[in-house]
């Protein structure tokens, strides 16, 4: 029999990557409609998908193991320096490194009821001991079943090293302004290391949200998580950015894999950051289609929770798997979101408009 190592990972419930999508092109052809994996319909910049051709050609080489045209980019854009700066194999790599390198089986991880599902993984993975902290009430008028910050703070106990927030969070949509974010580090010790995961942070435009980047250097227990996967539409390249002190980099730098990111992948993000009006069309392409999915969601009697993201939370009042299997016979990919303890929601990511308009065509 095989022996857990680590005996964390026996509770842990997987994390869910979704459908095999190649499996079930073949099923449907053409005609399926992914609309499970928060991917971006767009599709990346074309200069990003110019210059990983041109990468192509010199991937004989390993790839520069620093990532210095990237990080220079990067620290171009964000106003921070260079050495502030880690790279991920996606932003999920790091999520997981900072729990390997900031936290063992003596100390706690803090992170909300329906925070993203990485966080509980890591934690495990490290062999540390969850705290898994009550979310906000479906009935919260801005964030039901979002993070509760009050509780979060409370949460923390001496042996915390770590606490994972992510906002906007995924699966919830839900997000907190920046004020709330600042009393919440007020009222953590600096000891304990914050996580803010940002991975839809390009999306979101609510009045008081802006990034949790601008209180990092003030606060050098503050660690931010990006992504190319999201707002970039670059999810099959792998890259994901963090933005911390200097001394919490270089732990992260001494563990993580030397060629973690390959030279595609640190060319194509390259390019991709470059191209400012991409991104706009990115942003506004979402906002817009998301305004529309909710209003005809809305008319057919589905209620959508409040999203800064691109996706969006449909809340049923009723079980969602038979509306998931409904949906997936007609070749619709949502997502149930009942392994994160939410079974009468399902997550369904803004696609095209035609893929929407197949989505609203497919439903009962
Ligand atoms: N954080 C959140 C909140 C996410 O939803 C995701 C992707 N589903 C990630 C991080 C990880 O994204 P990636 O590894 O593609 O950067």
């Amino acid at each position: 029999a095989t022996r857990l190592a680590n005996p964390a990972t026996a509770a842990l419930r997987a994390y869910d990557p979704g459908h095999d999508l190649p499996a079930l092109r073949q099923r449907f052809g053409v005609t399926i409609a992914e609309l499970g994996s928060n991917e971006n319909a767009l599709g990346p910049s074309p200069r990003a998908l110019e210059a990983m051709r041109a990468a192509l050609a010199e991937s004989y080489r390993y790839p520069d193991p620093r990532g210095a045209a990237l990080k220079a980019a990067l620290s171009a854009q964000l106003g921070v320096d260079t050495g502030r700066i880690a790279l991920g194999n996606g932003s999920h790599e790091l999520l997981m490194l900072l729990a390997q390198c900031f936290a063992d089986p003596a100390h706690s991880v803090v992170f909300s009821q329906y925070g993203f599902a990485v966080f509980p993984i890591a934690t495990a993975a490290a062999g540390a001991q969850p705290i898994r902290v009550p979310a906000l009430p479906r009935e919260h008028a801005s964030a039901p079943f979002g993070h509760d910050l009050d509780a979060l703070a409370q949460a923390v106990r001496e042996d915390t090293r770590l606490v994972y927030l992510a906002n906007p969070n995924n699966p919830t949509g839900t997000w907190f302004g920046d004020a709330a974010l600042a009393a919440f580090l007020a009222r953590v010790p600096r000891e304990v290391l914050v996580v803010v995961d940002e991975a839809y942070h390009e999306f979101a435009d609510a009045p008081g949200l802006g990034t949790a980047l601008q209180l990092a250097g003030s606060h050098p227990n503050l660690i931010v998580t990006r992504t190319f996967s999201k707002a970039h539409a670059l999810a099959g390249l792998r890259v994901g950015y963090l933005v911390a002190d200097p001394s919490v980099v270089a732990v992260v730098e001494r563990l993580r894999e030397s060629f973690n990111l390959n030279n595609v992948a640190l060319a194509g993000a390259e390019a991709a950051l470059a191209d400012r009006e991409h991104l706009q069309r990115s942003r506004a392409l979402n906002a817009s289609e998301r305004g529309w999915l909710v209003a005809e969601l809305a008319r057919r009697g589905y209620v959508c929770l409040p999203s800064q993201t691109n996706f969006v939370l449909v809340d049923l009042g009723r079980d969602a798997g038979e509306l998931e299997r409904h949906l997936f016979e007609r070749g619709v990919i949502v997502r149930p979101m009942g392994g994160y303890g939410l079974p009468q929601t399902l997550r369904i990511s803004v696609g095209s408009r035609d893929e929407n308009e197949r989505l609203l065509s497919a439903l009962p």
